[in-house]
């Protein structure tokens, strides 16, 4: 059986461009006139800073950053490609694919706090409460989503998956995916 199926459809084109479209708004009207950096996270935020950015109203800078994974058995994660921009005294707005554990986020916020910002805020994409490991703050999001992996829109499963324009959840034999969404009313829409 091919384990790298898509399963249901989660998230259609049009549901995300309103919803990213409202996002930027947002962030337009709480840094208007504070020109913040926005750090997108390599790769997975990709597709969304570039939406995210298109739809802003103010000025701003836009800056790339990318961790190594979390090592079997290391709870630590590590910066691969750093900022180029200065923080310090910038207002940081980190722009992520998905916060799930929160553990990087929480490495991220930590590490981005030692170079002297005005601020840091987290902008996602997608945020899934029910898999959270550590609490971090979530200031902007697109869609909560539940206890389901999801891929497309800048998320990837070993690489593939990354450029749909949708968001689904990636098959799942058990089940179990399809029955979650069924009771949040997104099942069975393919
Ligand atoms: P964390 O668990 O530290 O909050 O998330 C770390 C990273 O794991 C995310 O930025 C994302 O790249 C990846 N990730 C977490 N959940 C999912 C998911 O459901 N689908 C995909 N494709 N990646 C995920």
């Amino acid at each position: 059986m091919n384990e790298r199926r898509l399963g249901n459809l989660l998230f259609g084109r049009e549901e995300i461009e309103e919803r990213v479209e409202e996002v930027a708004k947002n962030i337009s009207l709480e840094y208007e006139n504070k020109r913040p950096v926005l750090v997108a996270i390599l790769k997975g935020a990709v597709y969304f800073a570039v939406d995210l950015t298109r739809n802003l109203e103010i000025p701003f800078d836009l800056d790339f950053l990318a961790l190594s994974g979390f090592k079997p058995g290391l709870l630590r994660v590590e910066i691969e490609k750093d900022t180029d921009i200065d923080l310090k005294e910038r207002e940081v707005l980190i722009v992520e694919d998905i916060v799930d554990t929160g553990l990087t986020l929480n490495f991220l916020t930590r590490e981005l706090e030692k170079r002297f910002p005005k601020g840091v805020k987290v902008c996602t994409f997608l945020n899934c409460p029910a898999r959270r490991i550590v609490e971090v703050p979530v200031h902007y999001c697109c869609f909560e989503i539940p206890d389901v992996y999801v891929v497309g829109y800048g998320l990837d499963f070993q690489g593939d998956f990354r450029n749909l324009l949708e968001v689904y959840t990636l098959y799942d034999p058990s089940g179990r995916s399809t029955q979650i969404l069924k009771q949040m009313g997104k099942g069975g829409k393919k």
